[in-house]
């Protein structure tokens, strides 16, 4: 049974595969990275349902990885710390993790946190209700979108994608997470289509309005920002 998708951020190789191999074994999927720079380059450009995070990391540590993190995502992240770093653990806190561990620590610990978190987090996100940014609004329970209150004519695809764009705008979102989240293909492969309906969506919304929502991010993919 999948419980979710998890990011690991973690350095330190021996710890980093235990956990990983814990995680899988529970039914989490686990992705991985070994530095802060590269953690929260994939943080940003997937969909995860938790972050695990290490505070001393090569390249940016964990605290400034949560802080821009934060800045558009708020995807909940567990942090690990060593047991001199409490400072840290308040900081932590204080600037948006939903919880820490202290190395070292017992593994049915951090499961349990980590199914405390998720729980939370499912009771508090509400139900996809309306969703704006600038003028233009997408309302789920209607299936309605509109500019100005004007009501927009668009295909089932391009409410899909139009909807995930807006539900992480700001965030810059890979042409493969696109397709595996909106079209559902679960792998790396011909991402034209993703190209198209984003022109379709820029027809009806940018060319139309004259106000450029839809952002191409050179050789990345696509990001929602007024
Ligand atoms: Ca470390």
């Amino acid at each position: 049974m999948f419980q979710g998708k998890i990011l690991l951020i973690e350095d330190e190789t021996k710890i980093r595969r235990f956990i990983q191999l814990e995680l899988e074994h529970e039914g989490y999927t686990v992705e991985e990275e070994q530095d802060g720079r590269a953690g929260l380059n994939k943080a940003l450009s997937k969909d995860f349902d938790l972050i695990i995070l290490d505070v001393m990391l090569p390249s940016l540590n964990g605290m400034e990885v949560l802080r821009r993190l934060r800045q558009s995502s708020q995807t909940p992240v567990i942090m690990l710390t060593a047991r001199d770093e409490i400072t840290d653990k308040v900081m932590g806190l204080d600037i948006g993790a939903d919880d820490y561990m202290t190395k070292p620590f017992a593994i049915e610990e951090l499961l349990a946190r980590i199914r405390t978190t998720l729980k939370h987090r499912r009771i508090d996100s509400p139900p996809s209700a309306a969703v704006q940014i600038g003028n233009l609004k997408l309302d789920k329970s209607r299936h309605q979108v509109t500019y100005d209150n004007e009501e927009l004519e668009l295909t089932k695809r391009e409410f899909d994608l139009l909807e995930y764009l807006m539900l992480n705008k700001k965030i810059v979102l890979t042409r493969d997470a696109i397709l595996k989240k909106v079209w559902g293909y679960d792998f790396a492969g011909d991402t034209n289509i993703v190209d198209v309906y984003i022109r379709y969506l820029r027809g009806k919304i940018d060319d139309k309005y004259r106000v450029k929502l839809i952002h191409t991010v050179r050789g990345v993919g696509y990001q929602l920002k007024l």
